[in-house]
C-alpha cells in the first residue's frame, strides 16, 4: 500500500510541511508551532489542536465575493500617472522604512490568517492545505524581500579607489513597475511581485488575474494599512485587455509578469515596439515538467511523489509534473502503484478538510482540460481515470504516451503523461525534455549518484528535485524560476531577485 493517502488524510499533516522545518523562525498562522503546544512526540498534538481552531475560524469567516468592477482604460492610465507622481517620495523613503512596512504586512497576514485562507478557498478554490501553504509563502515573501532589501538598498556600496577618487555604487528604484499575476497563487505570487518591486524603491501598478480580484484587493488594502503609501501602490482589475493597456503605457519603467508563455511573448512584443527607454521584462512562465524514475528508485516513494507533484492543487501549479519517464524494467509495477495511489484521492469540495483535489479555476479551464483528455483517449493508453463530481472539477488521469513529443503544450490540470524508456536510452529522454523548450522543474528518482549527477549536469532546468516531490519551493531556501520558454529569470525568493527591479548608480568623486 502506498502511504500517500495516509499522508494527505491526517489533518495535522496539512500543516507539518517541510516549510516549517526550513523556516522555524517564521510562525505559522495562529502560531501553530508554539512550543507549549508540543507534546513529547513533537508538534503533532499541538498542530491538531491548532488546526481545529483554525478550521472553526475559517468557517466563521464570511468571505465577501461580490463581483468587482473592471477598471476602464482611462482609470488604468490614471493609475500609472498617480504612481508616477508618488515615485519621488517613495524612492527616497529609507530602505529600512520600506522593509518595516513589508514586515508589518507579513504580521498582518498571519494575524488574519483565517480570513485570507477563507478567501483563498472561496475565490481561488484552494484546499485547506494549499491555502495554508500559500498564506505562509506570501508572508515569507514579505519578510524575505524586506531582509534582502535592507542589505541591498540600506546603504551604498563603497568601491575601491585606486585612482585616489572615492567610488560608490547605489541601487535605486526604476520608476513605475507594472506587476501582472496569475490566478493560481493569487496571494503569494501577487504579493511576491508587488513587495519585491516596492522594496526596490519602485511605485507599482498591480493587475491581478481576472479570476481572483478580491484576494488582490484585500492584499493591497493590507499593504496600505502596513505603511505603503497609496500613491506608491495602485491596483487595477480586469482581464488581459487591461494588462495590455498597462504594458503599452509610455510612462512605465518595468514589467514583472507571471503567467503563460504566450502572454509573456505578447508583452515582450508590446515593450519592444515602444519608443522611448527600453523597458525590462521579468517573466516567469509555464513548463512541461518532467520526472525521471529509474529502476533503482524506491517505488512507494515514487508513487507518493508523483501523485503529489501531478495532482495536488488539481495540477494547477507551474511546477507540477506533466511527463513521467519510467524505466521499462519497472514501468508496469510503478504505473500500477501510481494509479493505486491516485485512486485513493478524494476529489471535491475544497472546504471539506478531507478533500485532496479541489476544483479547477473555471469552466473554461475545465473545457480545455476535458478536450485534452478526450484527445488523449484516442491517442494514448489510459491507465487511470478518477471520478469527479459535477461542476468545475477535472478528475486525475494517467495516460501512457508512445512518445514524449505527443505532449506539445503545457496542460494546466491533473493529467499525468507517462513514457517508458530503456536504461541505455537515457540520453534520448534528456533530449526529449530539451525539445520541449521549457526549463522550469525536473524530478529525478534514482539511487545511483552518477545517474543523478549526469542528469543534473545535462539539464538546463531552473529547479531540480532529487528523490522527493517537485512542488512547493520554499522562499529563501529554494529560489524558484525557469529557463528557456519558462522565463527570463531571476529566481523569485532568491538572493538576486530584487536587483532586477533596480537601477544602479555609480558616483565617483575626485577628492
Ligand atoms: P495567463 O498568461 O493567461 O494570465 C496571466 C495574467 O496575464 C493575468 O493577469 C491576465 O489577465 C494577464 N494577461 C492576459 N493577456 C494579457 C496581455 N495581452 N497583456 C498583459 N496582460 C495579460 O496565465 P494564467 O492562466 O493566469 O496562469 C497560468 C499560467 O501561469 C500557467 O502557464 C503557469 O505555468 C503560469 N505560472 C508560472 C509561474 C512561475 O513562477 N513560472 C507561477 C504560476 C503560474
Amino acid at each position: 500500500r502506498v502511504p500517500v493517502t495516509a499522508l494527505l488524510q491526517r489533518p495535522a499533516d496539512a500543516i507539518l510541511r517541510p516549510q516549517a522545518a526550513a523556516h522555524p523562525k517564521i510562525p505559522l498562522p495562529g502560531d501553530l508551532f508554539a512550543p507549549e503546544r508540543r507534546n513529547s512526540r513533537g508538534v503533532e498534538f499541538g498542530a491538531r489542536l491548532a488546526l481545529d481552531q483554525l478550521l472553526a475560524d475559517v468557517k466563521a469567516e464570511a468571505a465577501d465575493l461580490k463581483p468587482i468592477a473592471d477598471a476602464t482604460p482611462d482609470q488604468t492610465n490614471a493609475a500609472v500617472v498617480a504612481a508616477r507622481a508618488g515615485f519621488a517620495a517613495w524612492s527616497r523613503t529609507p530602505a529600512g522604512t520600506r522593509a518595516a512596512a513589508l514586515e508589518q504586512a507579513a504580521h498582518l497576514l498571519e494575524s488574519r490568517g483565517a480570513h485570507f485562507i477563507a478567501l483563498l478557498q472561496r475565490e481561488g478554490g484552494k484546499t485547506l492545505d494549499d491555502a495554508l501553504s500559500e498564506l505562509r509563502e506570501a508572508a515569507d515573501f514579505c519578510r524575505y524581500y524586506a531582509a534582502q532589501g535592507r542589505k541591498l538598498f540600506g546603504s551604498e556600496m563603497a568601491m575601491p579607489g585606486p585612482t585616489g577618487e572615492s567610488n560608490a555604487l547605489a541601487m535605486r528604484g526604476r520608476g513605475v513597475f507594472v506587476a501582472i499575476s496569475p490566478w493560481n497563487f493569487p496571494l503569494a505570487i501577487f504579493l511576491g511581485q508587488v513587495t519585491a518591486a516596492l522594496m526596490a524603491g519602485n511605485c507599482v501598478v498591480a493587475k491581478p488575474a481576472e479570476q481572483t480580484p478580491r484576494i488582490a484587493r484585500e492584499a493591497v488594502a493590507l499593504l496600505h494599512e502596513a505603511g505603503i503609501p497609496k500613491s506608491a501602490l495602485q491596483l487595477v482589475t480586469g482581464d488581459g485587455r487591461i494588462g495590455a493597456v498597462l504594458t503599452a503605457h509610455a510612462d512605465i519603467a518595468g514589467v514583472v509578469f507571471t503567467g503563460s508563455t504566450e502572454v509573456a511573448r505578447s508583452i515582450n512584443r508590446t515593450l519592444a515596439a515602444k519608443d522611448g527607454p527600453i523597458v525590462p521584462l521579468i517573466a516567469e512562465t509555464g513548463g512541461i515538467n518532467a520526472m525521471i524514475a529509474d529502476a533503482t528508485a524506491l517505488p512507494e516513494q515514487v508513487a507518493d511523489d508523483v501523485v503529489t507533484s501531478a495532482f495536488r492543487s488539481a495540477g494547477q501549479r507551474c511546477s507540477a509534473l506533466r511527463l513521467l519517464f519510467v524505466q521499462e524494467d519497472v514501468a508496469d509495477r510503478m504505473i500500477e502503484m501510481i494509479a493505486g495511489a491516485a485512486r485513493e484521492l478524494r476529489i471535491g469540495d475544497p472546504l471539506d478538510v478531507a478533500t485532496h483535489v479541489g476544483p479547477v479555476i473555471d469552466m473554461e479551464a475545465k473545457q480545455r482540460l476535458d478536450a485534452h483528455v478526450a484527445r488523449m483517449k484516442t491517442e494514448a493508453k489510459l491507465h487511470f481515470a478518477g471520478q469527479a463530481p459535477e461542476g468545475c472539477f477535472v478528475a486525475p488521469h494517467i495516460f501512457e504516451l508512445k512518445d514524449a513529443g505527443q505532449l506539445t503544450e503545457e496542460v494546466f490540470g491533473p493529467i499525468l503523461h507517462v513514457v517508458r524508456y530503456r536504461a541505455e536510452n537515457l540520453e534520448r529522454v534528456l533530449q526529449a525534455i530539451e525539445r520541449t523548450g521549457y526549463g522550469l522543474t525536473l524530478g529525478i528518482h534514482s539511487r545511483i549518484d552518477d545517474t543523478i549527477e549526469a542528469i543534473i549536469d545535462r539539464a538546463r532546468i531552473g529547479n531540480v528535485y532529487v528523490n522527493r516531490n517537485m512542488i512547493g519551493a520554499v522562499v529563501g531556501v529554494q529560489p524558484f524560476g525557469g529557463n528557456g520558454l519558462s522565463g527570463t529569470g531571476p529566481k523569485a525568493g532568491g538572493p538576486h531577485y530584487l536587483a532586477r527591479f533596480a537601477t544602479e548608480q555609480t558616483v565617483t568623486i575626485n577628492t
